[in-house]
Parts: C-alpha cells; structure tokens; sequence
C-alpha cells in the first residue's frame, strides 16, 4: 500500500494518491460549500542541475525540496510529487490570506536552500502556481489546469516567484508557448530535424553487443548545433498527441537502418503510452517490416511501466498485437510504477529493464541491492530476459552480472551516440538466445 501512494525517490504521495485526494476534497468542499486550494511548483533551474551534475545530483535536489517544503505543510493537506520537478499542495478549507503567507513560506523555504555540486555554490528557486476550487474552477481538471496556468505566470513574472490563477493573463502567453513547441516538433519532422542516437545494450557476463537503443535528439530549427533531449520535447508531444507522430518516425526510420545496415543486431525503440490509443500501430509495424523485409525479430519495443499500467486491459491487448507481428516488447523503467510484479504476471513482455532509479547507485545502497535481487528473481522465474540501465561505474557493472541479470547498458560502457552505429571493433556481436531473439 505504501508503494501504491508514494513516490519512490522523496516518500511524498505519489500522483495516483493525489488524484484520489483531489477528488475527494472537491467533492467535500462542494458539499460543504468551502474551498480547496492547489498550489503547483517546480524547479526553475532542475534541468540545469541534472544536465550539468547528473541525475544524482538532481535525485537529491527533490529529496532535500520534499523534506524543506514538507516541514511547511499541515496534517490535513496533501503534499504530492507529480513527476520529474512538478510538486503539488492540497489545501482544504483555507482563507485568500492565509493561503498567500504559505506560498510565500514555500518559495521562501526553497530558496533558502544552498547546494554545493562539484565546487559549485547553486541556489534553487521554484515558481509556483495557485488555482482555488470554486473560484477558479468547477471541476478537479479545471482546477488543475489554471493552477498550471498559474505556475506559468509566475515563470512569467520572472521566476522565483508566486501567483493566484488570474484569468485575463491565460491562454494568450500559454497558448503561444504550447504552440511554438507544438510547431518546433511538426517543423522538426518536416525537416529532417530530428536524429536518432544510439546506446548499446551488452550481456552482462561477457559484455557482448546485443542490441542498441534508439534514442531520439531534436535539433534546434535555427541552430543545428543546438541538441534537444527527448526530456523536453516528449511530455509536450504526448500532451499534444503529436508523439504519435513522432513514434512512427522513429520506428519507421529504424526500420529502414536495421534494412540497410544488416550488421546491426537489433534495435530497440520506445514507444509512449500513448501510442497505446493508436490500435492500428501494431499493424503499422507489421507493415514496414514486411515492406522492407527485415526479420520481426530485429526489432524490439520498449514500453514505459508506468503508461503500461495506467490502463492494463488496453496495454495487455497492445502487447499482445505486438507480439503477434513478431517482434520483442520489454517494460522499461521497471520498478517505478506501483505493483510492478502484480503487472508482470498480466502483462506478457519478453524483457524487463530495470529503472536507472535502483542501479545509479547500487554499489553503495543496499535497499537497491535488495530491489534488483527480488527483481531479478521473479523475472527469472518468469523467463524475462532482464536489462538494467544507468550502470554507470565497474563495481555495479560486477554486481547485476553476479545478481544474474542478462544485460547491461550504461555510460560506464558508452554513451549513446550519433547515427550510423559503428560496431565497435574488437567487440563480438552475436545473437543471444534471449527470449525476445529466439
Ligand atoms: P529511457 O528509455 O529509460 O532511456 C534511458 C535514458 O537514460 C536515456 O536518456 C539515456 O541517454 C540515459 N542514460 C543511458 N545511460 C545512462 C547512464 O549510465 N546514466 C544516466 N544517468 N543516464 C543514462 P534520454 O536519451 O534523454 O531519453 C530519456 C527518455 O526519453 C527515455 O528514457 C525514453 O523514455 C524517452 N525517449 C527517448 N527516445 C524516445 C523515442 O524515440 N520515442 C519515445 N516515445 N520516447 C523516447
Ligand atoms: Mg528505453
Ligand atoms: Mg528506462
């Protein structure tokens, strides 16, 4: 019950729980005639943080925002971690007053924090958005809407700062911005803006080449030199639905590579849950390998848990349509939704990987050496091939080959790269008898 409600990395609700509670105090406030009040913050230098000192460093910045903020926030409210930097408050039954000396507290509290990574002195600083139920809004998605309008306000005000949702300042800046980004991603896919980029996967054991990621890369429309990590680009497609779009591209071109370049072993490429709405994708897959006849079994599928499980009925027939044109789907980021040995049981994949959450550090956590062990143990059972990614240093390299865990990707053995993948020399490709290639 815990892990069904919390979030793994800070302990704070997770966003199914705050859904839940959400709903519950708008339906009371309704009955009560009261109000709710939602205050939604994130990081305004996160992606800074985690770019320039990795994703270690950006794990502790939301640990140490959690515990600060958390010391502010009372018994009957709600404190949520949404996803990556975005942060929410549930306030019932709270006056216009009171509600703006807590969002000062909160902005305050926070950049008060100092942080020191590699001799760097930094300072955080969020931008807080704030919508109150009736006043703003008539139902839980509204309220969560303006409160997000809010937020940006207040990144418009510069940042560092705090705003109650105010109407006449909506849609008109949020509608631009959506829409620049909705037309970087549709400019990017006309011109040929958009790359693929490569990461090995490597058994374990001998650390033999297996299959590569395919991981995408935007490029800015003005300065080519300019990369765009997927981090920015993918939620706001997923939101537009372009990413529907983008995931046939990139299948689409992979399909081509793996056509003209019969070195390469086999290519893995991700798919957004929401390409999971799209029943005709299976089909589609099905279509472009036999149309460049490439073996089904070249390609594999890497589905994200946590849209997985978000509807199991619909991710269980997708599943299925995938593996009926032959080629292999693993769960990716394992581990990170609720209930994930539940899922296993239901969800027939071939392959499992293990989030980067439970090996960046495993050498030194033996709370995550207990996760992978247990891990390991049920997919084994299950006879799914298991891949852990992020292994980032020789020691947990040793580690997940001694738990038993097939194969391994990671910075420690390289970095994804610019397209065409070059088979390193030296380096023996062969095709394992994995599940997902037999
Ligand atoms: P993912 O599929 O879990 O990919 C793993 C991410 O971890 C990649 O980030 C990769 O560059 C990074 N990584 C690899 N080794 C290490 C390591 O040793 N340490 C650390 N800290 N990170 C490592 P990237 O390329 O920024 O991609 C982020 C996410 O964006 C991916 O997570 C995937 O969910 C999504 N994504 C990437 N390409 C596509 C795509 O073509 N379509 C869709 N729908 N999503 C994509
Ligand atoms: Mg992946
Ligand atoms: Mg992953």
């Amino acid at each position: 019950m815990y892990l069904a409600e919390r979030d793994a990395l800070t302990g704070l609700y997770n966003r199914h729980r705050f859904n839940e509670e959400m709903g519950r105090m708008v339906a009371e406030a309704q009955r009560g005639s009261t109000r709710v009040a939602l205050l939604f913050f994130d990081l305004d230098e996160f992606k800074y943080i985690n770019d320039t000192f990795g994703h270690r460093a950006g794990d502790a910045t939301l640990i140490r925002v959690a515990g600060e903020v958390g010391g502010q926030v009372r018994r009957n409210e709600i404190f949520a971690r949404l996803g990556g930097d975005e942060f929410a408050i549930l306030v019932p039954d709270i006056s216009e007053e009171m509600l703006k000396i807590l969002a000062e507290r909160i902005t305050r509290s926070i950049a008060q924090v100092r942080f020191q990574f590699e001799g760097q002195s930094l300072r955080l600083t969020c931008s807080c958005g704030i919508a109150v139920y009736p006043d703003h809004a008539r139902n839980t998605e509204d309220l969560v809407a303006r409160a997000d309008a809010a937020m940006y306000q207040a990144k418009e005000a510069g940042k560092n700062a705090w705003r109650i949702y105010r109407a006449d300042l909506d849609d008109s800046q949020r509608m631009v911005m959506q829409l620049s980004w909705n037309d970087r991603i549709l400019q990017a896919l006309e011109n040929d803006l958009m790359d693929l980029h490569f990461q090995g996967i490597y058994t374990a054991k001998e650390r033999t080449l297996v299959h590569f990621e395919v991981l995408l890369r935007m490029r800015d429309k003005d300065d080519r030199t300019l990369t765009i990590m997927p981090g920015d680009f993918i939620p706001v497609a997923e939101k537009s639905g372009k990413i529907l779009e983008i995931d046939r591209w990139v299948l689409s071109r992979s399909i081509k590579m793996l056509a003209d370049v019969s070195a390469i072993p086999a290519l893995a490429v991700n798919i957004s849950g929401r390409s999971l709405d799209d029943p005709t994708l299976p089909q589609f897959i099905a279509d472009e390998l036999r149309r460049l006849g490439v073996p089904a079994k070249r390609l594999l599928v890497e589905l994200t848990e946590t849209s997985a499980v978000s509807d199991l009925h619909d991710a269980r027939r997708f599943i299925e349509a995938l593996q009926h044109t032959g080629c292999g789907v693993c769960l990716d980021d394992f581990g990170t939704g609720f209930s994930s040995f539940a899922y296993l049981k239901h969800l027939h994949v071939d392959a499992i990987k293990i989030d980067g959450l439970f090996i960046r550090n495993l050498a030194r956590d033996p709370d995550n050496q207990l996760f992978v062990k247990a891990m390991v143990s049920v997919a084994r059972g299950m006879h799914k091939t298991i891949i852990a990614e992020c292994v980032e240093d020789e020691e947990t390299l040793l580690m997940l080959a001694a738990f038993g865990v097939d194969c391994v990707q990671g910075y420690h053995l390289e970095k994804p790269v610019a397209n065409p993948p070059l088979i390193p020399t030296g380096i023996n490709v062969r095709t394992l008898d994995l599940p997902f290639l037999q």
